[in-house]
């Protein structure tokens, strides 16, 4: 199902979450894809359109979130609620390994919610695609990502990943 959404509340979403992926956290801007508006609790069991309802998703973590609102927690196998981008903060139920490469929960949310959207494999599969590969860092929120985001459409790759390490 799928519903207008005015731009200007799309801006406000893009903006909510740094044009970054609010599950995977994937910034768009590295990848070739174009990142999609999700509505958290889906249309089809009474989601509403409103800023609090929406947030930002790469294709990979929409697809996979689809209509699906809980998932299992596989330390516990029990059943869970997904994390809710809007409502819960982040780093609360998520945490980066390996430089930024690998995402581990640290809830029965995060854990549920890194398998139910195979965080994991979007967000190398994203980035395996990626220009800037090798820039490993930890979060999109990062001082140096939003200079990234700053430079974006100023400089061209190589440029921007000198930048990035200071070089200029
Ligand atoms: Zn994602």
């Amino acid at each position: 199902m799928s519903v207008y959404i005015r731009v200007e509340l799309q801006r406000q979403v893009r903006d909510r979450f740094s044009e970054c992926c609010a599950y995977c956290r994937t910034a768009e801007f590295l990848t070739a894809m174009t990142f999609e508006i999700e509505h958290i609790v889906p249309l089809s069991v009474g989601g509403e359109t409103v800023f609090e309802n929406l947030c930002f998703a790469c294709p990979s973590c929409n697809r996979h979130k689809s209509d699906r609102q809980t998932s299992i927690d596989p330390e516990s196998g029990e059943a869970v609620a997904l994390f809710h981008p809007q409502m819960q903060v982040w780093t609360e139920h998520f945490a980066w390994i390996e430089s930024g490469r690998e995402l581990r929960g640290l809830t029965a949310v995060g854990r549920a919610t890194i398998v139910a959207l195979q965080m994991n494999r979007a967000r190398q599969n994203l980035l395996k695609s990626s220009i800037a590969l090798n820039l490993t860092f930890a979060s999109c929120f990062s001082q140096e990502s939003r200079l990234l985001l700053v430079h974006r459409r100023k400089f061209r790759a190589c440029r921007t990943y000198s930048i990035f390490w200071g070089i200029f």
